[in-house]
């Protein structure tokens, strides 16, 4: 495909898509409900709809019987990480292999021309990012999601916290589907903002912010109190009363769809013609100017509600801009005072 119909490239090689990111339609005003009924299909697929299948497969062939659950053992925590761990190296090593590897599409729709590979540096582990980033996620996340996964499986087999049925609660149980996406948002950009404040900057989201060029493995490379807190968004289904498919949906949209925002490519072509969208632009612009897009591509826009939106354009970058002279004067001010 020919990536400057959608975009330009500038002197460095990086790519940058014309349309401009915007929050989802029914914040839009005036508003318009055939532009929200376009979004739709969008919102679910395919994404939401990988997550949703992805947490229906583990339901049904990977979580273990009601009975065995109600008993923490190291026996099906170990199962449950070892399916986690080669579910992560099959998708994320996928996106991996053919796109930064075999670099199949060269680098056609890519935000920054380089490849992490290219660009050895001190502040990783073996000064490659790849292998930072890759024996964190293994040997930090994945643990740590699995953790979250193993007690909320736990409170809902041992009755710890209310479990609905879909047959007794069709509706409600359906809306809060539609709804995990959005209660994701939120999560994250709670925690995020949080770990941006400086103190927990230095000591947890440097090692996440490490990757200013991220590729998939950056996605889950994370300091264990990130790693934590970013999947604990699963126990929101322990709060609100829930069903453990949808807790188990939530934690698919935190583990699997991580990747989204650190692809590096804003479409991976499938054949000539097709391509499938990444949404990974937000985030990106997160890595490149860090105080920028806490949140997700819009769906809930807490960054644009808190001043924090960059949407790409040129008005974006010269609000991001503002912003920072006046953190800068605020700063000067106050290195003055004391
Ligand atoms: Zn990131
Ligand atoms: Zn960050």
């Amino acid at each position: 495909m020919d990536d400057l119909q959608f975009g330009t490239r500038n002197k460095r090689g990086d790519w940058a898509p014309n349309a401009h990111l915007d929050v989802a339609p029914f914040w839009h005003r005036p508003f318009s409900i055939w532009k929200v009924l376009a979004w739709v299909p969008e919102y679910l697929f395919p994404w939401n709809a990988f997550h949703m299948a992805t947490a229906l497969l583990y339901w049904f062939y990977v979580v273990p019987d009601v009975e065995v659950m109600k008993t923490l053992s190291w026996g099906w925590a170990l199962w449950l990480y070892a399916v986690n761990a080669a579910a992560i190296f099959v998708m994320y090593g996928a996106v991996e292999l053919f796109w930064y590897v075999r670099r199949k599409q060269g680098t056609r729709f890519k935000y920054n021309a380089k490849f992490p590979s290219e660009q050895p540096s001190d502040v990783f582990w073996f000064k490659s990012q790849n292998i930072d980033n890759f024996l964190r996620s293994f040997f930090i996340s994945i643990p740590l999601w699995t953790l979250v996964e193993v007690l909320f499986l736990h409170a809902f087999a041992a009755g710890y916290v209310p479990w609905l049925s879909w047959s007794d609660n069709p509706w409600y149980l359906a809306a809060l589907v539609l709804l995990a996406p959005a209660i994701h948002e939120v999560h994250f950009f709670c925690i995020h903002r949080l770990i941006h404040t400086p103190l927990l900057y230095k000591w947890v989201h440097s090692v996440h912010h490490n990757s200013v060029n991220p590729s998939p493995w950056s996605s889950l490379s994370m300091h264990p109190v990130e790693g934590f807190l970013y999947h604990a968004v699963a126990f929101w289904h322990l709060v609100i009363p829930s069903n453990p498919i949808i807790a188990m949906f939530q934690l698919h949209i935190a583990g699997f769809g991580a990747v989204n925002g650190h692809i590096g490519f804003d479409k991976l072509e499938v054949t000539e013609g097709t391509a499938v969208d990444s949404h990974a632009y937000a985030h990106y612009l997160h890595h490149k100017y860090f105080e920028v897009n806490y949140g997700g591509d819009g769906l809930i826009p807490l960054d644009k509600w808190f001043g924090y939106w960059h949407d790409g354009s040129k008005e974006g970058e010269a609000m991001m801009q503002a912003r920072f002279e006046k953190k800068k004067a605020r700063m000067n001010a106050k290195a003055a005072r004391t």
